[in-house]
């Protein structure tokens, strides 16, 4: 490993503060845009809604059931966690993908008629990651393998709307690194083509699409990937959670 892990907490306020790695020479807070992973990154989903829409859109458009049980879906992106569905259960890809895009419409839809079910909960530290971030002149967006109009809504339903100018989704691309290719197209868009990028993500999955485009990861273990876990995929900055990254700035530690 290149990478340098940091000691484990020895007192209960370094406990409390979390544990965090930033690779020697990377300036986290520096970059020009960011592109935040949504589920695991920004918030968390109480609720099923999200999850439940596969199998019931699924089930009204194809007119049968798939199973998701054995299907990654930390870190997938929506049409590819359909897609890894349908190839689990061994289904031609001639008899699903002419109806994905039906089965995508059907989520959209479904999703938003229970907007007012949703239960979502940010992060620790999202809110104050943010005000950072834009204060130090960054371009704020969103790089999830969620469908467009579900992305925004979690967004928008989390409070976090206004912070972000733009977005990339996985409307158009099941491959993650193809959608960050996006994102990434869209930052430069916003931020000027000479404009440092950097993903900020909760899974290995995150890491790897960042690095596929040349870009550098700020992995965050607040969803199913623990600290260590991550570490070995050898992000340029690892933390506990946002909160315990940003607090390396009110400390004044850089590694
Ligand atoms: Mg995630």
């Amino acid at each position: 490993m290149t990478s340098r892990a940091t000691q484990p907490p020895t007192d209960e306020a370094a406990a409390q503060t979390g544990r965090v790695f930033i690779r020697t020479g990377f300036r986290w807070d520096e970059q020009g845009a960011y592109l935040f992973d949504i589920d695991g990154t920004l918030l968390r989903s109480r609720d099923r809604i999200h999850f439940d829409s596969f199998y019931s859109s699924v089930r009204s458009v194809m007119g049968h059931e798939v199973g998701f049980d054995g299907v990654t879906f930390s870190g997938n992106t929506d049409p590819g966690i359909l897609r890894d569905a349908f190839r689990l259960a061994q289904l031609e890809d001639t008899h699903w993908q002419p109806h994905l895009p039906n089965v995508l419409e059907a989520m959209r839809r479904e999703v938003a008629a229970r907007r007012s079910e949703m239960k979502l909960v940010k992060m620790p530290g999202v809110d104050a990651m943010l005000v950072y971030l834009k204060g130090k002149g960054a371009a704020l967006g969103v790089g999830t393998g969620n469908l467009e109009s579900i992305g925004w809504l979690k967004i928008e339903l989390a409070g976090l709307r206004h912070w972000f100018t733009f977005g990339g989704f996985s409307d158009s691309y099941d491959v993650r690194s193809d959608m960050i290719a996006h994102a990434t197209r869209e930052a430069h868009r916003h931020a000027g083509d000479g404009a440092t990028v950097c993903v900020v993500g909760d899974t290995p999955f995150d890491i790897s699409a960042a690095r596929a485009n040349g870009l550098p990861t700020i992995a965050v273990a607040t969803g199913h990937f623990g600290f260590d876990e991550l570490m070995s995929y050898e992000p340029e900055a690892c933390a506990t959670s946002l909160e315990a990254l940003l607090q390396t700035v009110n400390t004044g530690r850089t590694a």
